[in-house]
């Protein structure tokens, strides 16, 4: 029989795990992260809110890529970490998945008990009457308004996003609100924006029932993230990390597994 891993060693001994994942489970559903190893921003920062909210321009740049971006993401399945995770809640190991990821690939796998701390890039709200409406049905009004625009390809970037750059993005047609006339946003947190308070205080109470914290592919570069294993810190809770590169809390941590996320957590499947 082979020796258990240091990490399966770490779940067995545990009843309550409170799960943070990040960008790197879901590498290898195609879409891709933000930070090389050492942290650093691997290309152009996202769009901030401050930016989105105020100029046209900005949203103009960002839909319109965020055309090409979604018809992949919106494709994108889960891979072996999302379903290893997934499986760690049907053994009841798992007292919450809090996700900085905004693609719910992992209530596609099965997760039920997950905390979308950033939010889900398939909802748009409105940010003048709050209304939430389908991504799919703004894509279509995207699409219809702006045809010859579906024509361009573009590489993939994190969040639903394409490389399109260096095109003239004035013409790009955005439509308001059809209820209010508000701005549309992706129902998403921005760079700039703050997690709402009530998401916040709820992971913070499955914090409390956890005996123990699994990091999976995040950096924690993002002090959102940050946050909850500097809680786990202070209560005495022990945090494993599995993750390809350095992590912002990389003193903080018990034991830190320097892989892809599938392959660690595939003792699991
Ligand atoms: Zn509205």
């Amino acid at each position: 029989m082979a020796e258990s891993s240091p990490l399966e060693d770490f779940v067995d001994r545990r009843r309550r795990l409170f799960i943070l994942t990040g960008a790197g489970c879901s590498v290898n559903s195609g879409i891709p992260d933000y930070r090389d190893a050492d942290g650093a921003w691997k290309r152009r920062p996202p769009v901030t809110y401050q930016a989105f909210m105020a100029y046209e321009a900005t949203r103009q740049r960002y839909w319109a890529r965020s055309l090409l971006g979604w018809r992949r993401i919106s494709r994108a399945r889960p891979n072996g970490a999302h379903r290893a995770l997934a499986r760690l809640e049907t053994m009841a190991k798992s007292e919450i998945l809090l996700t900085q990821n905004v693609d719910r690939l992992h209530q596609a796998a099965g997760s039920e008990a997950v905390i979308d701390l950033h939010g889900r890039l398939d909802h748009v709200r409105c940010m003048g009457c709050r209304r939430v409406t389908p991504r799919d049905e703004l894509q279509e009004e995207l699409s219809r308004l702006n045809p010859e625009w579906l024509a361009h390809d573009a590489a993939d970037a994190p969040d639903g996003d394409a490389d399109l750059d260096g095109v003239d993005f004035s013409d790009f047609a955005v439509p308001a609100c059809a209820h209010c006339g508000g701005v549309l946003k992706p129902d998403v947190v921005f760079f700039g924006e703050n997690v709402p308070r009530d998401r916040v205080e709820a992971a913070q109470r499955h914090l409390e029932r956890a005996d123990a914290m699994l990091i999976v592919g995040s950096s924690l570069m993002v002090y959102s993230g940050f946050r909850f294993v500097e809680m786990a810190a202070r209560a005495g809770k022990p945090a494993a990390a599995v993750n390809l590169g350095r992590t912002r809390a990389d003193d903080l941590l018990a034991l830190k597994v320097e892989a892809s996320c599938d392959a660690a957590l595939a003792f699991l499947l």
